[in-house]
């Protein structure tokens, strides 16, 4: 428990001295626990020292400890990518989906949603460096996507989530996310209730934050380096 604790108050102070550093206040910074791998247990003791908002990106693993820990307030982000048979369970356990980057996964979430829920969060992810490898929209087609998902009832666009190439160097980690910020602004000049920029994790916190990141989201900083044997 004492090194959960330890790095919850380390992440928190690395949150308030980045906002400080920039002239932001520490509040407008969210901080998303990334949770993938991790048991229930280990969510329940964050849980314990305040943290209420979890981002998962395996379906069948996040359905268990939502269960689990069900006795509990907590928010739910689902950030992994979305296939089409996935959508009806982050439809009915999760209060934000991250990865979006297609209409037709949006409609489906739309659809499965139901009246008595409250809208499902999303953000538009984002392949900001435009790599071949990963999935997101371009930054030339997010406007569109934006369009699209504006028309459905069930959802309420929040925002963009955005994972940059792999860079170690601060400068080019924050010219990634400066080109990132820029298009927030236009999709929330557009559209006023936008007012996430979901962008920073373990090892590129502080650059994020200096460019405006709304919600970090980490993970190996707050529970430590993940086992990845069973997974790819
Ligand atoms: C795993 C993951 C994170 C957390 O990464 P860390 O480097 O462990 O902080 C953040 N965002 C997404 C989309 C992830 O898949």
């Amino acid at each position: 428990m004492t090194e959960i604790k330890n790095r919850f108050n380390f992440i928190q102070q690395a949150i308030h001295e980045a906002a400080k550093q920039s002239g932001r206040a520490p509040d407008s910074i969210r901080l998303l626990a990334v949770s993938k791998t991790w048991p229930a247990d280990k969510l329940r003791q964050m849980a314990v020292l305040g943290q209420a908002c979890f981002g998962e990106n395996y379906l069948q693993e996040a359905l268990e400890k939502i269960e689990a820990l069900a006795d509990l307030e907590l928010e739910w982000h689902f950030i992994g990518p979305i296939q089409s048979n996935k959508t009806r369970d982050i439809a009915a356990h999760f209060d934000w989906a991250q990865s979006i980057d297609r209409f037709k996964i949006a409609r489906r979430l739309d659809q499965q949603r139901t009246d008595e829920q409250a809208p499902l969060n999303i953000c538009i992810q984002v392949n900001i460096d435009n790599e071949d490898s990963k999935s997101g929209v371009n930054a030339d087609e997010v406007l569109s996507l934006a369009e699209q998902i504006v028309q459905l009832d069930k959802l309420q666009l929040r925002g963009l989530m955005v994972i940059p190439s792999r860079q170690t160097d601060e400068a080019a980690q924050r010219a990634s996310f400066r080109r990132a910020h820029h298009l927030f602004q236009q999709l929330q000049h557009q559209y006023p209730q936008v007012d996430t920029l979901s962008m920073g994790m373990t090892a590129d916190l502080s650059a994020a934050i200096a460019e405006g990141s709304t919600m970090v989201r980490i993970g190996t900083a707050l529970f430590g380096q993940r086992d990845t044997s069973q997974r790819q």
